[in-house]
């Protein structure tokens, strides 16, 4: 058995759990709504923005239903800001579903292929 080369006590081993891990996309430029206007502070796009998408995705990578929660929780907040700004004719349900919450399982799913090194996403 070989003896460490000096006699420096080693790091401590207090059972303490380590730091939370820092999201993986903190530190980059957030594209966040506006609100009432429901645009990316950013992009200035409609929010969701494609940096937003991809930022969630990889915040929310194992937990998609988080994602879709967190996401729906968006809709509904956008939905009443959008109606009250343009109660006639409002905001279209339809669009607003596409535009929050559609493209996430897919996203989730290119998301975590790209993560574990795969070309493409799982059938
Ligand atoms: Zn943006």
């Amino acid at each position: 058995m070989t003896q460490p080369a000096d006699d420096r006590p080693t790091e401590p081993v207090t059972g303490a759990a380590t730091p939370a891990p820092r999201s993986p996309t903190s530190g980059i430029e957030p594209h966040t709504p506006r609100r009432p206007l429901w645009i990316c502070r950013t992009c200035a796009v409609d929010w969701p923005c494609l940096a937003a998408r991809s930022l969630l995705a990889v915040d929310y990578v194992t937990d998609p239903a988080g994602l879709a929660v967190y996401l729906a929780a968006q809709l509904q907040q956008a939905y009443v800001d959008l109606a009250a700004l343009n109660p006639d004719p409002g905001p279209d349900p339809a669009a607003l579903q596409a535009r929050f919450l559609a493209w996430a399982r897919p996203r989730i799913a290119v998301t975590r292929a790209r993560l574990d090194g795969q070309a493409e996403p799982p059938e």
